[in-house]
């Protein structure tokens, strides 16, 4: 299965977490995010356990929380011992809110202004991941105001194409994250870290893009990185203590994605890291990697009803739901493919085809196109898988919708993790003169 805490039922309702899909909408309400909190667990454990075995004493992985951000999130996280990569003072707040351990976020970003520096390091962040030239001045000179001496990994691009959606590759010399090598600019960057005052650069760090099935782009960029950390040692004598190589282990969307395997993919590129370093005389970095979507993708599932059927006659059909681009932008942005059920008659023949389009004015609002599904009618249960990452992080108030709530199912227990906005939510902060 796509998402692993799915079954049918004796009534051949779809089961989310052994919970009775209808009986969760009817409950909660759609649409609405239902995410596995033991299959979150799951997913953080196999990427600590492959760490632990193949890479040196303290290399964690850091959850990219932009992923899918709310409180309830970084609690599991924390518990599960993983660090935290944050991208804005919002997503910082968030994990403050949960009691994270900040000394165990690390913050990302390419366009830091003064209040986020200043904001991040009194919250405690532990590390920076600094993008350029620009936010290590500033950095330098707030942190030397603030009178602390900052941790900071350095952003570099490695120039590697990882060959997936062009809006999602980052790695690449004319990327606007970080500092290339290529063009020499990266050993500067280097050079400058290592001469500010407030700055303690204790490593480096890459992201070469999302949705990456399998090792060899990244074992080209660990490689690219430690040949990299070999001309800091020969320029300057500093070897980094941490190597970052970043997210963007793939995810099964739909049954014709390939199957990943991170404990074999970990362990190919920790022993790329090791006999590279070993060769090169560098002491082998600890090995840090943020998975995002592989953490918390295939936890969730989105349910809708289903607003109408349209047979277009000698064109296609349409399934129109209760929700679409406000709460899942994927199918807009990337045309990312997913998996759908009809949760009330799962166990039916899939043979209807069509294409599943949101509630928003606008024709490119869709789901999916398209796509065999069973046979559905106005008023039953929409089920669309693998939506826990990039859905609710994603989500707009487009045409005012209100964003869906999030219900985490744990084992014997539910619980609210996001409320449903309210049309109050909604006009909270408008104001008439
Ligand atoms: C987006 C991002 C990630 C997470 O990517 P996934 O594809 O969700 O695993 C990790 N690190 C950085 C720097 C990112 O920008």
């Amino acid at each position: 299965m796509i998402v692993p805490c799915l079954g049918i039922n004796d009534n051949g309702h779809l089961t989310i977490a052994g919970r009775d899909a209808l009986a969760l909408a009817e409950k909660y309400g759609t649409p609405a995010y239902f995410i596995d909190e033991e299959t979150i667990r799951a997913n953080c454990r196999a990427y600590k356990a492959a760490l632990s075995k193949y890479a040196p004493e303290g290399s964690i992985p850091l959850y990219a929380g932009k992923a899918l951000c709310c409180a309830a999130i970084y609690r599991i996280i924390a518990e599960e011992g993983l660090g935290a990569d944050v991208v804005s003072a919002g997503e910082i707040a968030t994990a403050v809110l949960a009691g994270f351990p900040m000394e165990r976020a690390y913050f990302h970003g390419n366009a830091k202004t003064d209040s986020d520096i200043r904001y991040a390091i009194s919250a405690g962040v532990g590390t920076f991941v600094v993008d350029n030239f620009d936010e290590l001045s500033a950095l330098d000179r707030i942190a030397g105001e603030l009178g602390v001496r900052q941790r900071v990994l350095l952003r570099i691009t490695p120039g590697i194409d990882p060959h997936t959606h062009r809006k999602i590759i980052t790695g690449s010399v004319d990327s606007k994250f970080g500092v290339a090598i290529e063009t020499g600019q990266a050993i500067n960057f280097v050079r400058e870290a290592l001469e500010k005052k407030s700055i303690e650069l204790c490593g480096l760090h890459c992201h070469i893009g999302s949705q990456i099935f399998e090792p060899d782009p990244f074992i080209e960029a660990a490689s690219i990185m430690v040949e990299f950390a070999k001309s800091c040692k020969k320029e300057f004598g500093w070897e980094p203590e941490i190597l970052n190589l970043g997210g963007g282990f793939g995810v099964r969307y739909i049954e014709d994605h390939p199957h990943i395997n991170i404990d074999e993919n970990i362990k190919k590129v920790c022993g790329t890291v090791a006999s590279i370093c070993e060769e090169a005389g560098l002491r082998v970095p600890k090995i840090f990697l943020e998975p995002g979507r592989s953490i918390v993708a295939n936890a969730g599932v989105t349910l809708y009803t289903v607003c109408s059927v349209k047979e277009i006659t000698g064109y296609k059909n349409y399934v129109a739901v209760d929700g679409g681009m406000t709460d899942n932008p994927r199918y807009a942005l990337y045309s990312s493919p997913y998996t759908i059920i009809v949760a009330n008659r799962a166990s039916e023949p899939a043979d209807f085809e069509c294409t599943v389009a949101g509630r928003c004015c606008e024709s490119g609002d869709l789901l999916a196109e398209g796509v065999k599904i069973q046979k559905c009618e106005r008023g039953d249960i929409l089920a669309v898988l693998c939506t826990g990452a990039y859905n609710y992080s994603m989500a707009s108030n487009y045409n005012r919708v209100p964003r869906p709530p999030i219900v985490m199912l744990a084992q014997g227990s539910e619980y609210i993790a996001v409320e449903r906005e309210s049309y109050d939510d909604i006009v909270r902060l408008d104001r008439v003169r």
